[in-house]
């Protein structure tokens, strides 16, 4: 069982009303829940897919590789009328076969809907919008919502939706916050204090003070109007209490955000997720230009490595270098 939510970074819009991406990229946290524990990956927004379109599900060790990385105790797989499958299983019981097929309905979707500039390098995404039609799929100007309407595919997946907060500002805000909330608790705690050493007083005041004078006077007096400094001390006091209470919970409340929590009950689901988030904001998706892998343009649109390759841009360069020169037969350079 997971639990994921999107953070899509931020927008700005364009003249022309398309979305742009800025700044912040787009990330998601997985929340996996066994039974025995609980622990969360924060990774850019369609690493599950990306991972999960790499997998080969005829290969028993890469399959458990994957399963580890994500936690996997079962795959749930529809056609077998939702038949949940242990990793270690997968190629002994032939069910290879049916998660190849839900990658490739994953990669068609990915294709359809959200990839750019399939043939070039070259070109810029969402510059022209001139294409209309729809009938080409490379065409780069679509937008992923246009391409849905023209090539929907009605998959659906099982979730149980939820609210979380989250803290939106950096980990520095979030120590200057803390150490300014210790020190309006400090001034609270002090206040209070104050106050009750102010009520104290004033207790004595009426009860004792007034209660022992004999005089005429002093029995009819309000305490208020007798001991006027006394009560405008804490009213004083008063006031201000409220006043840092309502600054603590302010500033408690500050930069935190909501989000929409999926629960979901296997991994396949969290890819369907990923795509239909990045479908609903335009988020792209692309084939890496060195290992031709698909995967989600988390950040700049003109992002062109897939998160493999860019861990290692030497390597990988290296690699799609060879396997060029394998394919040609020749060897330039
Ligand atoms: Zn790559």
């Amino acid at each position: 069982m997971y639990t994921v939510s999107f953070d899509v970074g931020r927008f700005q819009r364009k003249r022309d009303g398309a979305k742009r991406r800025t700044r912040a990229p787009a990330s998601e946290i997985v929340y996996v829940h066994t039974n025995a524990s609980s622990c969360y990956t924060i990774a850019p927004l369609g690493a599950v897919t990306y991972e999960l379109l790499n997998v080969n599900f005829s290969n028993q060790a890469n399959v458990d590789a994957f399963a580890r990385r994500w936690r996997v105790t079962d795959f749930l797989l529809p056609r077998w009328g939702e038949v949940r499958v242990s990793p270690c299983e997968v190629v002994s019981s032939g069910a290879g076969a049916d998660l190849e097929w839900e990658q490739s309905k994953i990669s068609t979707a990915l294709s359809l809907w959200l990839s750019v500039d399939t043939s070039s390098t070259k070109t810029t995404p969402r510059e022209s919008h001139q294409s209309g039609g729809g009938v080409d799929i490379d065409s780069s100007g679509a937008t992923p919502a246009g391409r849905f309407k023209t090539y929907p595919m009605w998959q659906k997946v099982s979730a149980r939706i939820g609210l979380w907060p989250f803290y939106r500002m950096s980990e520095r805000t979030w120590q200057r916050q803390q150490a300014k909330l210790k020190r309006l608790d400090e001034e609270v705690d002090s206040l209070g204090m104050e106050l009750d050493g102010s009520h104290e007083q004033l207790r004595w005041i009426t009860s004792e003070v007034i209660t022992l004078a004999s005089t005429e006077q002093w029995q009819e007096a309000d305490p208020e109007v007798a001991f006027a400094d006394e009560f405008e001390e804490r009213d004083r006091i008063m006031k201000e209490l409220s006043a840092k209470r309502n600054e603590y919970r302010k500033e408690r409340e500050r930069g935190w955000d909501v989000t929409v929590a999926y629960d979901v009950p296997d991994i396949i689901s969290i890819c369907w997720l990923e795509i239909f988030t990045c479908v609903q904001y335009g988020i792209l998706a692309r084939r890496c230009s060195l290992c031709q892998r698909q995967f989600i343009v988390t950040g700049r649109a003109n992002m062109r490595q897939c998160p493999e390759c860019r861990k290692n841009p030497a390597k990988a360069w290296r690699k799609a270098n060879e396997s060029v020169l394998n394919k040609d037969g020749s060897s330039e350079g």
